[in-house]
């Protein structure tokens, strides 16, 4: 394949396209763009989710018997054949953010971006955002702080992954995530240190209990130990590694249930991970309910993510009326803005996960921020279960002024390559920054 080149024209500055595979975390294939302008190269990978819901923008995978179905050579051939040509014609300017987002949609024609796919747009829309920040000498969180209008940054507090189970774990675990967050740090390098010793703690509590099986990792670096199933039980041992590190009351905790996963006909299947599951033993809305404030009443939880199906809008608000903690929307609002507008006007919720990948250029993702925001709600920069090396979402968080980040455990260098982008950036913000803490939701 060649690179689509056009003879340098003008007084701006995008002179080549292309786009290749390279690989995700899982050892899935993703797309990858170089965009070269008169200051070098940029590039940027596309990370892609491993239960992407019905709607959010749509990948294009080439379903054929290569990769079992998920290559991605059709979207890199959209890109080098037909993106490429037609945006280089149009000479915009890097900085131009949102007209090359706005071109990029209308070339598609479809609303979610399934003709090229949302894995070739986002390819190109985060390789315009890191040239465009090249172009006008800023670091690229100042950058996105400035398409978003926004002043103040504020360092976010890391949700790590400590736990795992649901769909992203051979274990027996029904709800997905369970994350600590160092709300109690005085700043992100503190957050990491806090981090790094409840994880290794976490990892002797489990060993001593399971031995050394117990230490298999999910996808997201989180410990999946074959042999725990109560979700009690993986509380405990993270409340245990909390005081064994010594930040009790400093470390809070996480949940993301994802619960669409286990929702069947009008009910949740908590043993959904067992082929003989018994369907009398399925939780009704209410019963999940209560079993989730039984466990806000035992444990120092603090943001519960997809407690209930995407559908199930009235259990959403029962508890979000109920409860006092932050209720985080991924499946259900799935960064889309429809979505979120349904959920606002129904209070379903307190919180909007922010994907890029469930949306497909940044202009939006800064919108959908900037609306939800005005509703009162927090966002939640988030990684998805097949990351790539890219930091890109680091500076969004820190650009957006987010006051949180999801994206993993304080292990595995997929997850870790971006909470190491926020130690730089920390320390080149200096004294000029301010790190969320317990005000991670309302941050500003
Ligand atoms: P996913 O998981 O990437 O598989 O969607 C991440 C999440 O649910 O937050
Ligand atoms: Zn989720």
């Amino acid at each position: 394949m060649t690179c689509q080149s056009y003879p340098p024209p003008t007084r701006k500055c995008m002179k080549a396209i292309f786009a290749r595979t390279v690989f995700d975390s899982t050892g899935t294939p993703t797309v990858e763009v170089d965009l070269i302008t008169d200051l070098g190269l940029f590039r940027a990978a596309v990370p892609s989710s491993l239960t992407a819901g019905i709607y959010e923008a749509q990948e294009l995978r080439d379903q054929s018997n290569d990769y079992h179905g998920k290559g991605v050579a059709a979207a890199i051939d959209n890109i080098n054949t037909i993106i490429a040509p037609e945006l280089l014609k149009q000479d915009f300017d890097v900085t131009e953010q949102d007209k090359v987002d706005q071109f990029l949609i209308d070339l598609d024609k479809t609303p979610n971006k399934s003709r090229f796919g949302s894995n070739a747009i986002l390819g190109i829309s985060l390789a315009v955002c890191k040239a465009g920040a090249a172009k006008r000498g800023l670091p690229l969180y100042r950058h996105i702080a400035d398409l978003a209008g926004i002043k103040d940054l504020i360092i976010p507090v890391p949700a790590f992954n400590v736990l795992s189970g649901g769909t992203h774990a051979g274990n027996k675990l029904t709800f997905q995530e369970f994350l600590i967050l160092p709300t109690g740090a005085t700043s992100f390098a503190e957050a990491m240190k806090m981090g790094s010793e409840v994880y290794h703690h976490l990892k002797k509590v489990i060993q001593d209990k399971y031995k050394g099986a117990g230490t298999a990792q999910s996808n997201e670096g989180g410990f999946a130990p074959p042999n725990l199933k109560a979700t009690k039980d993986a509380l405990q041992f993270i409340v245990k590694a909390i005081r064994l590190a010594g930040y009790t009351g400093r470390v809070e905790i996480g949940i993301d249930a994802a619960a669409s996963e286990f929702f069947k006909k009008g009910a949740y299947n908590l043993d959904f991970k067992n082929p003989k599951s018994n369907p009398k033993k399925f939780q009704k809305p209410a019963n999940l309910l209560k079993t989730y404030t039984q466990l806000l009443k035992t444990f120092p939880i603090v943001s519960l993510e997809d407690p209930f199906d995407k559908e199930d809008f009235n259990s959403w608000k029962t508890m979000t009326e109920k409860v006092n903690i932050q209720i985080v929307a991924d499946e259900l609002t799935a960064t889309n803005p429809q979505r979120i507008q349904q959920a606002i006007e129904q209070n379903a919720c307190n919180c909007a996960l922010l994907r890029i990948n469930q949306i497909g250029t940044i202009s939006e993702a800064i919108k959908i921020h900037l609306f939800a925001k005005e509703n009162g709600w927090g966002t939640m920069v988030a990684h998805t279960s097949g990351e790539t090396e890219d930091t890109f979402i680091a500076d969004l968080a820190v650009g957006l002024s987010t006051g949180q980040i999801k994206c993993g455990a304080p292990s595995r260098s997929e997850r870790i390559a971006k909470y190491n982008q926020i130690l730089r950036i920390e320390e080149e913000l200096g004294k000029d920054v301010r790190y969320a803490g317990k005000a991670f939701m309302r941050p500003l």
